[in-house]
């Protein structure tokens, strides 16, 4: 377990967000080119997590929720994009800014928002129920090592898609049976970041090559 684990949402105020990396175009994971963000800190912990680095609470930039909200709507509007995926870290150990930057989304008609979650889909909409009005769609479970996957959009085979906007049922459904393992490696001075879903069997692989 991490010395950083921390119980989560003590570390925040709702108007903002720790943020582990935030870049775009993103082209593996989720439909189309996509904005992506990953929230940092992670109170789940699992084991053999490709993302282990993302997992401490502390560091790094905390956007104020509002702005965020502005700058992502107008990237949307100066470039073309489908959508926007958060990941983690643990999107949901920081509930409070979360939902708010949801809210700022769909009050500037962002419409395609893809969450990944290490919490069970039904634990989050009985705490969050307004999600399934928020979100286009989340994926949602604990990665489980040993539960290897052919499916490019989860970790592990216990992890499950729940669409909530029928309007994208066509794209996500060509995402999902899209190969699985494409990764896009990204250096820009702050280190190398691979985004994407990869093999279980490519996970110590990729940690090796990034030197942790
Ligand atoms: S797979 Fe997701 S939920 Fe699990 S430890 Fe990694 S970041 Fe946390």
């Amino acid at each position: 377990m991490s010395e950083t684990r921390r119980e989560p949402a003590s570390l925040y105020t709702p108007a903002y967000l720790g943020i582990y990396l935030f870049h775009y175009p993103v082209l593996t994971l989720g439909p189309g080119r996509r904005i992506g963000l990953w929230t940092r800190g992670c109170s789940i912990c699992c084991e053999d997590c490709v993302s282990g680095e993302t997992w401490a609470f502390e560091g790094g930039e905390r956007a104020e929720v509002d702005g965020l909200s502005c700058k992502i709507r107008d990237i949307f509007k100066k470039e073309s994009l489908d959508g926007l995926s958060i990941s983690g870290g643990e999107p949901f150990d920081q509930p409070g800014p979360l939902i708010g930057l949801l809210r700022g989304l769909d009050a500037a008609g962002v419409r395609d928002i893809l969450i990944f979650t290490g919490y069970r889909i039904g634990d989050i909409t009985a705490k969050y129920a307004e999600i399934s009005e928020l979100t286009a769609a989340v994926v949602d479970g604990p990665f489980e090592k040993g539960n290897d996957t052919e499916s490019c959009w989860k970790g592990s085979e216990n992890q499950t898609l729940t669409l909530f906007r029928p309007e994208f049922a066509e794209r996500y459904s060509r995402w999902a049976a899209a190969e699985k393992g494409r990764l896009q490696v990204l250096s820009n001075g702050r280190g190398i970041f691979v985004m994407g879903i990869p093999r279980q069997g490519d996970v110590q692989k990729i940690k090796e090559w990034r030197g942790r």
